[in-house]
Formats: structure tokens, C-alpha cells, sequence
């Protein structure tokens, strides 16, 4: 089970209800989900309880998202008559708020049907039992790093690219130094949110939908700037590690400056705009008159329900290859790489970049190039086969049109 970092306070109403349905689902019972939003009835979640006699009971779950508010009678009479409209035997109420003692004396004395109450310690402590760390406020949530690995571990993952690389007489390990690394952390939230959206037509006709489940999205905590989709994406699974290791490594930590609700509004105006999109459709079958409609999903249909505090990595492994200095930007995980940036894929001479497994290593100067049919950027020494680049080679014309390259030694011995 996924450990989840809960902020209440950031939580809407719907989004606490989600929080809940997770929950519930989590703590084993079965069928848990919303109930159609109608006209508001006092139920928000219907799922059904096995009893310790493996009987099946439906309960109908009341949530009050009401952090620091008390919760009183009238709540608790509102789902009674819920449980006998619907005609089922046992109703929950869940809140971040408090009962008050007339609502939990109501509760109790009720006879036909039974009542439970969460209040906020109850849920946080339901929520510990099953992987959710839930706190109130913002400031209380603890801030977490991604996984900061070793260096050594680094390096090691980088080279199986570098290791690809075209090398002779010597092999790029023994041609490529790793000199050192440098590590800077920045501060980002890692958002989880939903979207659940049909556009229908007047007459009802489905004309376009958004579902988006989990996904997973990072922003920068001091600008809000959203992280690359392959960033998120790279990073957005991967195990979170206590702050104490960044603080126990001394890299500076710079603080965040935007608040969760500030980055949750930026978020969501994204996101509506991301998945804002013209659709065309035709009325009636055939060749019905063509329209044009804007879907846009509304900022209720975008549901954020994790939002934690993480400190992001970035990399900086710096190399060198004889007499040329490479650096690599890389965001890491265990065991996997993430690569921002790569000097050693860009050809020396055009400055394009060059396949992992077509890059050619110069072995006089460490430099890269690559050699396709009609630019030949880098070379093999047309007497020991040593690979070279253009700077390092030297062209001695036979028949007059045939060029051939050597490498220096090899020059010098054949002019001899
Ligand atoms: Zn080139
Ligand atoms: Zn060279
Ligand atoms: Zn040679």
C-alpha cells in the first residue's frame, strides 16, 4: 500500500471525499463509491461493511469536510432519515471537524439503525493504520526529498551509455574519467489529481471526455512552474526519502515560497487550459449540420488530492576524456537516470547530437564525432584502425581524388 502524505486543509469538499472513498477502500470494505451527486440528500458515500458474522451490510457515509468546526445534531438527524429513505441499517459520519455532545447523544440513542461518528482524531488515526499520514495544515506536513543516491552509483548507471560508444584501440572506461559531481535540491510539490468530465449536446449526445486517474504532476515550489510531463513522470513514482538525508549531506536547501493553496490555483487554471480543446460534431446522422464546441473542464471537475512537499535533485556529473571535459545534468532514481543534459552526445564538429551507439571517441583527444556516408566527422586511422577525430587526423591524398586518414604515429612512420 502507497504511504500517502495527507493535507486536509488543502482538501475541498470534494476532494475530501475522495480522500475518504480511498480510505474506506483501503480499510477493506467493499464496493465503496460516490453517490450520484443529486439534489443534496445527506449521502455522499454508499459502500458496503462485512460483518464479523460475513454478512453484507450497505452503509450510507455522510462527509463533512469542516476542519476545527463542530458538527452538531442536525447533521446526525438529516442521515437518520437518509438511512431510512433508503432503507438500509447503518450510516457513518466522517469529519475533520468534532461532534458535538448533542450529536453524539443522538447518535446513541437512535434505535432502528445505528450511527457511527469519525471525528478527526478517529480519522487520522484509521488513515495511519493504512499507509495515510493526514495532517491539518500545510506547515505541519513534513517536507520529504527524492532519492539521493551515491555518486559512485551514478556514474556507474551513466557509463552503460557511455560504454556504447565507438573506441579504439582503448575502451571508453578506460578513456572517460569521472571527476566529480555536484548536487543542487529544489523545492516542488508532487500533485496527484483526477479529472472526470462528459461533454454531452443539448440532446444529450456524448461529444467528448476527459478521465484522468492519479496522474501525477510536479511544480515548482517557488514559482509554479509545472515540471515536464517526462520529469513528473520519471520521478512522480519513485520513493520518497526523510529530509534529515539532505540535511545530513549539507546541500543548501532553498525554501518554498509559494503556499499548496497558491499552487493547487496555478495548477488547476494549467490544467483546464491543458485540456481545453475545440471538438467538431455533426447534428442528426449523416451529414447533419457541423458544429463547433469549446470543451472546457471546469476547476470542480479537477480533483488534487495529494499534494506533498518534495525536494528535487538535480545532478551534475562532470568527466573527462583525455584532453576534452565533459558535465551531464541528470535527475536520478535508484537504478535509472534521467538525462537533462549530455555533452557527450553532441558531435564535436556539427554539434549535432549523435545516437548512443554511433558516437566515435577520439583516442588522441577524447573528443566526439560521428561519421555518416557523406559527413565524415570522425575517423578510424586507415593503418591501425584507431579512432580519431577530424582535428586529430591527417588527410594524404593517393591518385589524386582518394583521401586517406591517419593518425599522427602513423603519419610520421609512413612519410619515413
Ligand atoms: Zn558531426
Ligand atoms: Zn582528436
Ligand atoms: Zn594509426
Amino acid at each position: 500500500m502507497e504511504r500517502r502524505i495527507v493535507c486536509l486543509e488543502g482538501l475541498n469538499g470534494f476532494e475530501f471525499e475522495d480522500l475518504c472513498t480511498e480510505l474506506f477502500k483501503r480499510l477493506g470494505h467493499k464496493n465503496v463509491r460516490l453517490a450520484p451527486r443529486v439534489a443534496d440528500t445527506g449521502r455522499d458515500i454508499l459502500m458496503d461493511v462485512v460483518t464479523p458474522s460475513r454478512k453484507i451490510e450497505p452503509v450510507i457515509v455522510e462527509c463533512k469536510h469542516h476542519l476545527g468546526k463542530t458538527i452538531g445534531r442536525p447533521v446526525i438527524q438529516k442521515l437518520h432519515s437518509a438511512i431510512i429513505t433508503f432503507s438500509v441499517k447503518r450510516g457513518l459520519v466522517i469529519t475533520t471537524g468534532h461532534f458535538s455532545d448533542e450529536a453524539k447523544k443522538y447518535a446513541k440513542i437512535i434505535k432502528d439503525v445505528r450511527i457511527e461518528l469519525i471525528n478527526l482524531s478517529d480519522l487520522k488515526r484509521l488513515g495511519e493504520g493504512v499507509g495515510f499520514e493526514i495532517y491539518e495544515t500545510s506547515a505541519d506536513v513534513p517536507s520529504q526529498s527524492f532519492h539521493i543516491c551515491k555518486p559512485s552509483e551514478l556514474d556507474k548507471i551513466f557509463r552503460r551509455e557511455t560504454n556504447r560508444m565507438i573506441s579504439y584501440p582503448k575502451s571508453p572506461k578506460e578513456i572517460i574519467q569521472f571527476l566529480g559531481h555536484d548536487v543542487q535540491v529544489k523545492p516542488a510539490y508532487l500533485l496527484t489529481y483526477s479529472i472526470d468530465r462528459d461533454f454531452v449536446t443539448s440532446t444529450g449526445r456524448m461529444i467528448h471526455s476527459i478521465h484522468v486517474n492519479d496522474a501525477q504532476l510536479l511544480a515548482d515550489g517557488r514559482n509554479g512552474e509545472l515540471y515536464a510531463d517526462n520529469v513528473s513522470e520519471f520521478l512522480g513514482g519513485c520513493e520518497k526519502m526523510p529530509l534529515k538525508n539532505v540535511e545530513r549531506l549539507r546541500i543548501p536547501r532553498p525554501p518554498f515560497l509559494l503556499s499548496e493553496n497558491e499552487i493547487r490555483k496555478g495548477t488547476v487554471k494549467e490544467l483546464v487550459q491543458r485540456h481545453t480543446k475545440p471538438v467538431v460534431y455533426h447534428a442528426g446522422k449523416g451529414d447533419g449540420r457541423r458544429f463547433e464546441k469549446v470543451c472546457s473542464p471546469s476547476s470542480r471537475d479537477i480533483k488534487i488530492l495529494y499534494a506533498e512537499k518534495v525536494y528535487v535533485p538535480k545532478w551534475e556529473l562532470r568527466y573527462k576524456a583525455l584532453k576534452t571535459s565533459y558535465s551531464v545534468a541528470v535527475y536520478a532514481k535508484p537504478r535509472d537516470l534521467l538525462l537533462l543534459q549530455n555533452d557527450f552526445e553532441k558531435c564535436s564538429v556539427c554539434k549535432k547530437e549523435i545516437a548512443p551507439g554511433k558516437r566515435i571517441i577520439c583516442n588522441d583527444c577524447g573528443k566526439i564525432g560521428h561519421a555518416e556516408f557523406f559527413t565524415k566527422h570522425s575517423f578510424r586511422c586507415k593503418n591501425c584502425k584507431k579512432t580519431i577525430c577530424r582535428s586529430c587526423a591527417i588527410e594524404k591524398r593517393e591518385w589524386l581524388i582518394l583521401k586517406r586518414r591517419y593518425c599522427r604515429e602513423c603519419y610520421r612512420r609512413i612519410l619515413k
